[in-house]
């Protein structure tokens, strides 16, 4: 009989293998770059943080391609500006972005309706605060 794994190795194996698993993430990744291009301009390190902060960890390789895509989709608006002598892009959300959003909310809150159990949040916040 094989090993049982330890839970954050079948984790990592997931994150690792399964393209599903990774086009699911990315597609939360979209709905939360649209959510804060809709309250204020965000750029490519301070959403990347951002990002961070909520645990997903992605390459430049990753998050600088799916701006562009959104970008192009018509999703976010593209600003440049020369902070400290650089030129930073900045992403503002469009109209159809809203509609997107807007979408992409209701559906999300559908889904946690079905999904989350009693307790969840209290499993969330201990995650959330153990860094
Ligand atoms: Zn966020």
């Amino acid at each position: 009989m094989a090993k049982k794994k330890a839970p954050e190795e079948v984790h990592e194996a997931v994150e690792l293998h399964s393209k599903m698993f990774r086009d699911l993430m990315l597609g939360f990744v979209r709905v939360h770059v649209l959510h804060h291009a809709s309250i204020e301009a965000i750029y490519g390190s301070g959403i990347s943080a951002e990002l961070e902060h909520h645990g997903y960890k992605l390459s430049w390789g990753t998050l600088y391609p799916l701006l562009h895509n959104l970008t192009a989709e018509g999703f976010l608006e593209r600003e440049d500006h020369v902070v400290n002598g650089k030129v930073r892009k900045y992403y503002t959300i469009t109209p159809l972005g809203r509609r997107a959003l807007k979408e992409a909310r209701l559906k999300a809150l559908e889904l946690v309706n079905e999904v989350v159990h009693e307790g969840d949040a209290e499993i969330l916040e201990k995650r959330l605060t153990s860094g």
